[in-house]
């Protein structure tokens, strides 16, 4: 329904022209290009929902395109991660599995071709030198000494750039376009440059590599791609992709461009991200505080859920800052519908359960999930001694605190009403154990005297408990957008990460999953890390009330960066 009410974005609306016009036959062909030199991250979600998206609906095909052009920075490893991550958003490439590096040679061939045309040549200046002689945004650029050379040289040197006869940045490729050009792309831009670097697929073949504009646009013309949505920082460079493809007069994809996602407390490029990493200011790629999809799905969201909040936000043409709330709202969204509910003590209290029998236990029905009736029931261990959390006991309880205190009762969830009577503490003061007795006529939560009791509270029988640990995360940075600091590292937050070594949890936790995610009643969603061996280790998805709301709105009422 939602869907169908939903007005139509830009990008949607473009392709129905031409639709209509039948500029594209009535093909929608996209593609997701990333470059393999790092993980991909969250920002990338919407590019890969939007292109896989677009295609769907229009009953066209998305490529899944590496776009390997820099052997620097590249790497097989990242290769291998991004395809995962694609698939575990759930999106298919089929039989479209493409590099740009498949290209080499075509791209070299139709470089020679812009030569022989009289529209590039060989030009001798160092970047230096073609960086000062660009001109500004106000001053027109100067012309090579190189820029006249005649074809024959220009296709004798290009030939020689490619077969290894000069110094790395001694020469490049460069389109003969317009130094005075208002737009400073197409003050003859670099096509090629000399790169005598190992290729992670192409190995020594190449020691010239082509340039981002050159390749993209000719890449998406020899895949077949229709629509070829970027982001808008891409729209300076439009004038250039399409230079190329009229130039060499080959088949000219449209380039279409979205504002990027950004989000608040986090940053998104792949560069700072991989120094977070190498720097070991996270564990890894897939720290759960990375805003990586790897990290995001070891922290327990679910595809459905990203998915979700790309639907929610839409997209845009103007650059724009989303809430982190906005994310976790669609993750608690989804993850109320298909979570089993548990109970775990993070911070646990002994209590003693005085008028319980001796040696004996039995086991409680719990409901698994209100919201989803199949998912059925469990049986709970109860016991004389249980661990409850330490903060859901004050000792001199103000009166909005509906918890225990002393004479005071509540109730167990599933199990029974219990009454403080004593306090044991150490010989510091420190309380070390409540001893309690429970009225066996409340079984289930209910007294048959119809008396009410205010508070509900979660806990675990101390026989049958298993121990476990937990993180729990925080923001990773201290402020809203980090990035635009000068060193961003600063700005992490020393708080992002707190481990509680002595969790007791009830016995079903011991089964979950690698990766599975269930809800600590009271608590949150937590998910299983793969670290889990011996020990039973939980990262916490998501606590239950809405912590980036929160954070978020004393931003907004004026707390500064
Ligand atoms: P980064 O700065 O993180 O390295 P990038 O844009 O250089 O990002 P690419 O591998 O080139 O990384 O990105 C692949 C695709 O993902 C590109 O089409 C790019 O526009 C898109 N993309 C990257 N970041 C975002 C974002 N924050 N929002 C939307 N699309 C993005
Ligand atoms: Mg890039």
């Amino acid at each position: 329904m939602e869907e169908q009410t939903k007005p139509r974005h830009f990008i949607q609306r473009f392709i129905d022209e031409d639709n209509v016009s039948g500029k594209f036959e009535n093909r929608v062909h996209t593609r997701f290009p990333p470059e393999p030199n790092g993980y991909l991250h969250i920002g990338h979600a919407k590019s890969i929902c939007l292109n896989f998206g677009i295609a769907d609906e229009f009953g066209g095909k998305c490529n899944l395109r590496f776009d390997d052009t820099n052997p620097i920075a590249e790497e097989e490893a990242y290769v291998k991660a991004i395809q995962a991550d694609v698939k575990w958003l759930g999106y298919d490439w089929e039989d479209r599995l493409c590099f740009a590096s498949d290209y080499f040679q075509q791209l070299y061939d139709y470089a020679l071709s812009l030569v022989s045309s009289g529209k590039a040549y060989v030009c001798d200046l160092s970047p230096e030198e073609i960086r000062k002689t660009r001109g500004s945004l106000k001053d027109p650029g100067n012309e090579s000494p190189f820029r006249n050379r005649s074809v024959e040289e220009n296709v004798d040197l290009f030939n020689r750039m490619k077969n290894g006869e000069f110094p790395d940045g001694s020469r490049t490729l460069r389109a003969k376009i317009d130094m005075a050009h208002p737009n400073m792309n197409m003050r003859d831009p670099v096509i090629y440059r000399i790169l005598h670097a190992h290729h992670h697929r192409t190995g020594n073949d190449w020691c010239i590599y082509p340039m981002y504009d050159w390749a993209h646009g000719l890449e998406d013309s020899i895949e077949g791609v229709t629509h070829s949505l970027c982001s808008l920082e891409f729209e300076d460079h439009r004038p250039i992709y399409d230079w190329y493809l009229d130039a060499l007069e080959v088949y000219h994809p449209q380039q279409i461009e979205f504002a990027r996602l950004n989000l608040s407390y986090t940053i998104m490029s792949k560069r700072l991200l991989k120094q977070l990493v190498d720097d070991n200011h996270v564990s890894g790629w897939d720290d759960p505080r990375m805003p990586t999809l790897s990290g995001l799905r070891r922290r327990g969201y679910t595809p459905k859920a990203i998915r979700n909040f790309m639907d929610d936000i839409g997209v845009a043409k103007r650059d724009n800052v989303m809430e982190m709330a906005k994310l976790e709202s669609a993750l608690k969204s989804d993850l109320n519908k298909r979570c089993e509910r548990r109970m775990a003590v993070l911070n646990p209290l002994k209590v003693v359960i005085t008028n319980y029998p001796e040696g004996n236990d039995e086991l409680l029905d719990a409901i698994n999930n209100p919201e989803d009736e199949t998912a059925g029931k469990r049986q709970v261990p109860f016991g004389r001694e249980l661990y409850i959390e330490q903060d859901d006991f004050m000792e001199d309880p103000p009166k909005k605190f509906f918890r225990l205190g002393p004479g005071r009762e509540v109730r167990l969830r599933y199990a029974y009403f219990i009454t403080c009577n004593e306090v044991v503490k150490d010989d510091n003061g420190n309380i070390t154990e409540l001893k309690c007795t429970y009225d066996p006529e409340t079984k289930g939560g209910n007294a048959p005297d119809g008396r009410k009791v205010k508070g509900t509270i979660h806990w675990v029988s101390a026989e049958h408990a298993i121990d476990g640990v937990v993180r729990l995360y925080d923001r990773l940075f201290r402020v809203p957008n980090p990035a635009s600091r000068d060193n961003f590292i600063d700005a992490l937050n020393p708080d992002s990460l707190t481990v509680l070594n002595d969790c007791k949890m009830e016995p079903e936790l011991g089964k979950v999953a690698i990766g599975g995610t269930v809800q600590f009643e009271r608590l949150g969603y937590f998910c299983k890390d793969p670290d889990s061996g011996e020990n039973t280790i939980f990262n916490r998805t998501v606590p239950l009330r809405d912590s980036w709301a929160k954070i978020e709105k004393q931003m907004l009422s004026g707390q500064k960066n």
